[in-house]
């Protein structure tokens, strides 16, 4: 069956890393017959500078037909100046809430052959493999009302409100649980039950839902806690599951614990597993166009697409495999490059793997 894949570059470096990526997926879709089809739209500072808008109305319509989405990443200098409301992460906010990724998933996963690049003791992050669930359509990013308004007495007042309904929080709950009961059966749950009510309310339907699934050991955690909790022992989490802002944060922490963020894929995935994938990191303005991106993470991403939405374990497997094997071979982009072993740029990460692909 035809499947259609829609390919959003964006901005900065998201055309060379998603460049690679593509080639890998071109190869997979012929070797395993996905029987995949490309489409490709505008994002971001690209759709700015084509069309005035982030997210022109071709890329909304694109993205609603196709069943998978692969992003570089957006923003940049450039648009920086512009209102917030214009800004190219408004079209990235517009995608996700528009298709209702609800769910964004993202692994940390530190690979041997790099566990010299964490800035952590090898012997506390070797063998980290975290799962972030975090919730991304609600809570204080998007809650009502939001705003600065002048008070009587001349001074200005910023103001967001964080909000959950029980149906937002049961939803990510249950994909949480799902994931890990197909690992490894341990759930912890982050919030900041002690000050905020909206999380004590998270706290309840997380609990009530862990008895739908008794093979998941779930625990809960505050968030202060768990921050500190990952710097300290980091191999005591198998999936954590938290709200939006404390998710951004937490998922940007523990992504660091790998050592490199051009290693780290992510994904945001609807109700029926639809979903956007693209790498952690953003568009790198400073490296842009140089041949200096490393492009695993957005290859590795579009393993995450194949494996969740097109549902082609084989062939993420293989896409996978293809990384650790270039790892193993030594090949390194400077990112994550140490003494000893062989730097390349961008293409010629994309050839090693592509090479290792067509090895296997
Ligand atoms: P960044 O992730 O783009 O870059 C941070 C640092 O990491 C830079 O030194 C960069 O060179 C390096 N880096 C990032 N990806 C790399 C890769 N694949 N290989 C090698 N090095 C890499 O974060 P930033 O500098 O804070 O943001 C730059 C722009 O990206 C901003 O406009 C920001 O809004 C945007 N951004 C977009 C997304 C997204 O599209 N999802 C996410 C974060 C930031």
């Amino acid at each position: 069956m035809s499947k259609t894949i829609l390919i959003l570059e964006g901005d900065g470096i998201g055309p060379e890393i998603i460049q690679q990526a593509q080639r890998v997926l071109e190869l997979v879709n012929e070797r395993f017959q996905l029987g995949i089809t490309f489409t490709h739209g505008l994002l971001g500072g690209a759709a700015i500078d084509a069309t005035g808008n982030p997210l022109p109305e071709d890329t909304l319509a694109k993205a609603k037909a196709a069943d998978a989405i692969l992003l570089g990443a957006v923003g940049g200098p450039k648009w920086e100046p512009l209102p917030m409301a214009q800004r190219p992460e408004r079209g990235l906010l517009g995608i996700r809430s528009t298709l209702n990724l609800f769910a964004n998933l993202r692994p940390a996963i530190l690979y041997p052959q790099l566990v010299h690049a964490s800035s952590l003791k090898p012997e506390l992050v070797s063998g980290l493999n975290i799962l972030i669930v975090r919730e991304l359509t609600g809570d204080i990013y998007f809650g009502q009302p939001r705003g600065v308004r002048t008070l009587e007495n001349g001074e200005r007042e910023g103001f967001n409100t964080a909000v959950y309904r029980e149906s937002e929080i049961r939803r990510i709950g249950k994909v949480a649980f799902d994931l890990a009961q197909k690992r490894g059966g341990k759930l912890c749950s982050v919030d900041k039950a002690n000050v905020m009510e909206v999380t004590e309310l998270w706290r309840e339907v997380m609990t009530e839902l862990g008895k739908d699934y008794p093979a998941v050991a779930l625990s809960h955690m505050y968030v202060d806690n768990a921050a500190m909790q990952l710097v300290r022992a980091p191999k005591q989490f198998d999936v954590v599951v938290t709200g939006n802002l404390f998710g951004d944060i937490l998922s940007d922490e523990a992504a660091m614990l790998t050592g490199s963020i051009g290693m780290l894929p992510s994904a945001s995935l609807d109700e029926n597993a639809k979903g956007m994938y693209e790498p952690c990191h953003g568009s790198a303005p400073d490296i842009a166009g140089k041949n200096l991106a490393n492009p695993l993470a957005t290859i590795l991403s579009a393993a995450m697409l194949l494996r969740y939405s097109l549902n082609a374990a084989d062939a993420a497997d293989a896409i996978e495999l293809a990384v650790s094997q270039v790892l193993d071979q030594g090949y390194r982009t400077g990112d994550i490059y140490t003494e000893g072993t062989r730097k390349v740029g961008t293409s010629e990460m994309g050839d090693a793997v592509i090479n290792a692909l067509q090895g296997s």
